[in-house]
C-alpha cells in the first residue's frame, strides 16, 4: 500500500491498472469506515481511500481546526484491508488558490435544508471535493454511508445531474453495539454526553417500532422524539421521502421508504443519525 499526496502521482499510479473502487473520507477511520472500505476491497481490482479533512466544507465556527487526523493509524487499517493506495493531499494540492474556491451547489440540490441549514456552504464544500476526486481518480465505483443520508443523495444527484461515470453505492450504517452511530466526531464526547448521544439512536428505534406498527403520522411521531430528547439540543428532526429527499410537512402521514433523521448537539458536538421507515 502505497500513501500518495499529489494529484500527479495518483493519477500516473492509477493508469491502466482496472476497475478502481474510491472511498473518500476525512480519516479518523473506524469500524464504519472499514465497511465502506471492504466493500470496495471485495469489488474492484484497486481501491484508493481518500483521506482529507476538507476545509471548504466546514464553517468558520466550526471544528476544521480540531478535527481528529491520523493518518498513521489509518494507514495501518488500510493496509490490512487491501487497501492499494491512500491519497491524503494538501489542501494546497486541492486548491490552487487561497480561497478554496467551491462550486456552487444549486439549491435544486436542497443543499439548504436539514444539515445545510445551520451548516451554510457545507454541501457546496463536500460536492466541490467529490467532484474533484471523481474527476482525479476515475473510479469506477465510490462508496458512501448512509449515516450520512442527505450527502448521500446530493451526490447521486451531482453524479446524475453531470453524468459523471461512476457508481455510487450507499453502505448501511455501522453502530456500536449499543446503537450509537459510529462517529469520527464520537471522540470529543465526555462520558456524559457519551450516555446523551445514545439516545438519539434510540429514539428513531422508537420512531421505527411506533411506523411499523402503524403510527404513521408526523405529529405524533413528531411528539414522541421530543418527549425522548432534550428539546433544546435538538438542531432538527425531520421525515424526508427517501427517493426525493421531500420534507414531509404538518399534518402529512408517512409513507414508507422514507427517511426519519437528527442532528443533535450536545456539548457542542454536532451529531447526526437516520433511519429507514
Ligand atoms: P467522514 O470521514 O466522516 O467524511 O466519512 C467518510 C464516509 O464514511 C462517508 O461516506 C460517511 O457516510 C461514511 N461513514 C461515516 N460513519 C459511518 C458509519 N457509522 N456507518 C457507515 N458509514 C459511515
Amino acid at each position: 500500500m502505497k500513501i500518495i499526496s499529489t494529484i500527479k502521482e495518483l493519477k500516473t499510479a492509477l493508469n491502466n491498472k482496472g476497475e478502481i473502487g474510491l472511498v473518500p473520507t476525512m480519516g479518523a477511520l473506524h469500524l464504519g469506515h472499514k465497511s465502506l472500505i471492504e466493500k470496495s476491497v471485495s469489488q474492484n481490482k484497486i481501491t484508493v481511500v481518500s483521506v482529507f479533512v476538507n476545509p471548504t466544507q466546514f464553517g468558520i465556527n466550526e471544528d476544521f481546526d480540531k478535527y481528529p487526523r491520523t493518518l498513521e493509524s489509518d494507514a495501518d487499517i488500510c493496509k490490512a484491508l487491501g487497501v492499494d493506495y491512500i491519497f491524503a493531499p494538501s489542501a494546497n494540492e486541492m486548491y490552487d488558490d487561497e480561497k478554496n474556491t467551491t462550486l456552487i451547489c444549486p439549491s435544486y440540490y436542497d443543499v439548504d435544508k436539514l444539515c445545510g441549514k445551520s451548516r451554510v456552504g457545507h454541501f457546496d464544500g463536500v460536492a466541490t471535493v467529490v467532484g474533484k476526486l471523481f474527476n482525479i481518480v476515475r473510479p469506477n465505483r465510490a462508496y458512501f454511508g448512509k449515516k450520512d443520508a442527505q450527502q448521500l443523495f446530493i451526490i447521486q444527484k451531482m453524479v446524475s445531474n453531470l453524468n459523471f461515470d461512476v457508481e455510487i453505492i450507499p453502505c448501511p450504517i455501522v453502530r456500536e453495539k449499543d446503537g450509537l452511530a459510529m462517529s469520527s466526531r464520537n471522540i470529543y464526547l465526555s462520558p456524559e454526553a457519551r450516555i446523551e448521544a445514545l439516545k438519539i439512536s434510540q429514539t428513531l428505534f422508537k420512531i421505527k417500532e411506533m411506523f411499523n406498527q402503524g403510527i404513521n403520522d408526523l405529529k405524533t411521531l413528531t411528539d414522541a422524539v421530543f418527549a425522548l430528547l432534550d428539546s433544546e439540543k435538538i438542531e432538527y428532526f425531520e421525515i424526508v421521502q427517501s427517493n426525493s429527499f421531500q420534507i414531509y410537512e404538518n399534518i402529512d402521514i408517512i409513507k414508507p421508504n422514507s427517511i426519519a433523521l437528527i442532528a443533535l448537539k450536545i456539548e457542542n458536538v454536532r451529531l447526526i443519525d437516520n433511519i429507514d421507515l
